[in-house]
């Protein structure tokens, strides 16, 4: 007998049918003789519409009031499938995040997890029940208001739950069978992962392949979770298709230089014209721009050919563009560039592999295949794992494909 959590996302629990189908997977379990929590999402498309009511009000709003919105999605998926469980003949009961409770800190829209209280749920779980937790949602310290995990967060919940709980595996089920080495939705030759280290699932994660939130991945690396990742579609009696496992570097044999390729099309670039070049003016930029809570990411600074003035190019994430040319133009005063030009139309693209840590030319090859392609290079950003490109939004599904190529990642 083990203990373990399942996850199911959006599209799992789509309507009714599907959440009778969720709580056959779940029985399955249950009749092997295993001990199950089980972390839901809202109904496919149930939070965008809650998001949605929220900016139609006010697009600047309270992020309490946001959070107490878009957190009801979860709840209506949980009691359905406490339902739906029930239904079987399985015992089984929902639990909302401040009713475990889910601690989390302040950080409305995008709060931490603390702590998870299990013991109730444990006691249950030992004489049967089946715990359906709702994902995505904690309570706050401090002044205990509904809080939420940032969009995709029911990933987080479960691995949280399964850390809390000690559990053996936590299984997330979602459309696709597995992670892939690009998004199977835009390569159609992108090949599944049998297993990916902690570390590529994490870059993957967050340079945007949204199979895993980044923090799911950051709390299983941490507590040494073992995830897989699986399709929640697969009829075939009996067992699931394997998915992918999520593991430490020494668990994988054979390791590729490039493993996977992530998009991003949540970035916008903004770049000041002829900012004077003098000590002291990245600082002036970006400390307001910190200051505002908005995440820089990639940035480059021209040589400037007067040595008087250089161009100054960065991306922040599309949601903060407005508010960032806002606090530029608001400095605009100190910072005396001629220009601001912004651009929305981008996409990031990364490759990941810690291979790279090994191998030389793993850039150059991405620039040639690029190049080959006629697609022109916006920004340019490395780390130790992973190197991401800039490039017009236009171009993101055929970089996607060329890259893919030359890497050889192409499914045979
Ligand atoms: P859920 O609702 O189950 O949480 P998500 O939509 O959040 O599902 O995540 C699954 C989606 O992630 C897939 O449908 C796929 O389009 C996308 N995706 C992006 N990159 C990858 C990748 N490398 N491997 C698998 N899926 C990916
Ligand atoms: N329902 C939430 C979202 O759409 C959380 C999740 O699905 O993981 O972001
Ligand atoms: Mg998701």
């Amino acid at each position: 007998m083990a203990r373990i959590v399942q996850k199911f996302g959006g599209t799992s629990v789509a309507d009714v049918d599907r959440i009778r189908n969720v709580a056959n997977k779940v029985a399955a379990e249950v009749r092997a003789g295993h001990q199950v929590a089980v972390v839901v999402s809202a109904m496919a498309g149930q939070t965008n519409g809650l998001v949605k009511h929220c900016t139609e009000i006010s697009p600047i709003h309270d992020a309490r009031e946001y959070d107490v919105v878009v957190a009801a999605g979860e709840q209506i998926t949980s009691g359905l499938l406490a339902l739906a469980l029930q239904k079987i003949g399985i015992p089984a009961r929902s639990w909302l995040g401040w009713q475990l409770p889910v601690r989390t800190d302040g950080t409305h829209g995008k709060a931490r997890i603390l702590g998870i209280e299990t013991a109730e749920i444990e006691r249950r779980m030992d004489q049967g029940e089946v715990a359906v937790v709702a994902g995505f949602q904690g309570i706050a310290e401090g002044d205990h208001r509904i809080t939420t995990l940032g969009r995709g967060g029911s990933d987080t919940s479960a691995v949280a739950l399964a850390a809390a709980l000690d559990a053996e595996r936590c299984d997330i089920y979602t459309d696709v069978d597995g992670v892939y080495t690009t998004d199977p939705r835009i390569v159609a030759k992108a090949r599944k992962l049998e297993r990916i280290t902690y570390e590529e699932m994490l870059e993957l994660a967050s340079q945007g392949a949204k199979v895993l939130q980044t923090r799911s991945v950051e709390m299983a690396m941490n507590h040494r979770v073992r995830v897989q990742v699986l399709s929640s579609f697969d009829e075939r009696p009996g067992s699931d298709l394997p998915g992918t496992l999520v593991v430490d570097e020494d668990e994988i044999v054979e390791q590729e230089i490039v493993s996977g390729i992530a998009y991003s099309r949540d970035e916008a670039k903004i770049t000041l014209v002829r900012v004077p070049d003098r000590p002291g003016i990245a600082a002036s930029i970006f400390g307001p721009l910190a200051e505002a809570a908005i995440n820089v990411d990639m940035i480059v600074q021209n040589v400037s050919d007067d040595g008087k003035t250089t161009d100054l190019t960065f991306t922040v994430g599309k949601a903060d563009l407005d508010r960032a040319r806002h606090v530029i133009e608001a400095a605009e005063h100190d910072l005396r560039y001629q220009r601001l030009v912004a651009d929305g139309d981008v996409v990031k693209v990364s490759v990941i592999g810690v291979g790279m840590r090994s191998h030389a030319g793993v850039a150059q090859r991405m620039f040639r295949a690029l190049a080959d392609k006629g697609i022109n290079i916006l920004v340019i950003s490395t780390s130790e794992i992973k190197v991401s490109v800039l490039i017009a939004e236009e171009y993101a599904e055929l970089a996607l494909r060329a890259l893919h190529t030359a890497y050889g990642l192409d499914r045979a």
